[in-house]
């Protein structure tokens, strides 16, 4: 089979050839990868910044937002048939007892680091036509959902933070009063940081959950991602034509600030504007661009003064994927052309290189694997 792979030892980038994996348990499941999706962490690894091959490897196939069929499954499983779509989960347990997180099958708040990763770290990922993999770590999609479920994966992201939110934030009265036909975040401001496909998903979720979303992004105002934003009802600002000064001072209280460009400069300085009771969410992972200035007596000040909370937020455990796919589906209900707008492009997988290599364009661009 082929598979899209990098090869660390001599910084390549390629189309290799696999032998077709097989099931070796009677819980496996053998996937006919359908597409993947291109995001930065696959445009880092292919890079070298990171990703690193099977132990005795010298390749790592990448990819990790994905979407495959059920083709083979073994003789105890019972969670999927053949002919069903799934998305598989990324993170593996790491083998240590005394981590808590991976005994309760929760790898994604591992304590150890000695977790693995398809197409990441130390297991082949998803860019390849067949997959096998344990079906605890594959994730069940309406088959209405084929289209879009490449999403589903860079969708956790989100909902994964969301869901601490709606955790941490039990700490005050933060419930907002029962409206009909509307949300329980109707009356909370939330602010996301960057439009690249992580913020446009995160918008959705904050929006279905009818927060006032405000997106702020660096390009200006139109493009398609301004108008993806005004087909969900979320407001576009520009740091071009709004400073974050001007854009706080239109948003109010921000309650929420969901953080999606991996830009610690502006994550800083937004900072500031955080308000009372507020919160934080950190998705991002910098590149280390050496050190910025910033003024932490104010940031300590905001901090203690207005009850603040600052979390950063890692990969998803099971319940958040089924929770993505239950989302996805009610996004693609209420915003048909909004959701399909985020992917921008199919590709066959002989075009990886300007896909991985080349100038990032597009939103969501999907390889598709067969
Ligand atoms: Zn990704
Ligand atoms: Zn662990």
């Amino acid at each position: 089979m082929r598979a899209i792979a990098v090869t660390p030892s001599s910084k390549t980038v390629s189309l290799i050839n696999l032998a077709e994996p097989k099931l070796s348990s009677s819980t496996d499941v053998k996937l006919r990868m359908i597409e993947a999706g291109v995001c930065g962490t696959d445009r880092e690894i292919c890079t070298f910044e990171y990703g690193t091959p099977p132990p005795d490897m010298a390749d790592l196939v990448i990819g990790h937002e994905s979407l495959g069929e059920v083709v083979e499954i073994g003789a105890k499983v019972t969670r999927v048939k053949v002919g069903d779509l799934v998305v598989p989960m990324v993170r593996r347990p790491c083998p240590h007892d005394h981590c808590m997180a991976c005994r309760a099958s929760r790898q994604d708040f591992c304590f150890t680091g000695d977790f693995t990763e398809r197409g990441i770290k130390e297991q082949h990922g998803f860019m390849a036509q067949y997959v096998v993999d344990d079906e605890r770590y594959m994730n069940p999609v309406p088959a209405a959902l084929r289209d879009i479920a490449v999403l589903v994966e860079p969708l956790t992201i989100a909902e994964k933070g969301l869901s601490q939110v709606w955790d941490i934030q039990q700490r005050l009265p933060w419930g907002c009063p029962v409206v009909p036909g509307k949300a329980h975040a109707h009356c909370h401001k939330a602010v996301v940081l960057g439009a690249g496909p992580v913020g446009l998903l995160g918008a959705m979720a904050l929006v279905n959950a009818d927060f006032d979303t405000y997106v702020y992004a660096r390009e200006p105002a139109p493009n398609a991602k301004s108008a993806l934003l005004e087909m969900i009802g979320a407001q576009y600002r520009s740091s071009q034509t709004h400073s974050l000064e001007q854009f706080a001072a239109e948003v109010g209280n921000v309650d929420l600030v969901y953080e999606a460009t991996g830009a610690s400069r502006l994550a800083f300085d937004m900072m500031q504007f955080l308000g009372t009771n507020g919160i934080f969410i950190f998705t991002g992972v910098p590149g280390r661009k050496g050190p910025v200035e910033i003024d932490t007596d104010l940031m300590m000040r905001n901090l203690v003064l207005k009850n603040q909370v600052v979390f950063g937020t890692v990969n998803a455990g099971r319940e958040i994927f089924e929770t993505a796919i239950r989302d996805l589906q009610t996004f693609n209900g209420a915003w048909p052309e909004a959701v399909k707008s985020l992917i921008t492009g199919r590709f066959d997988m002989t075009d990886h290189r300007e896909l991985l290599l080349g100038k990032a364009t597009g939103i969501k661009n999907v390889i598709q694997l067969n």
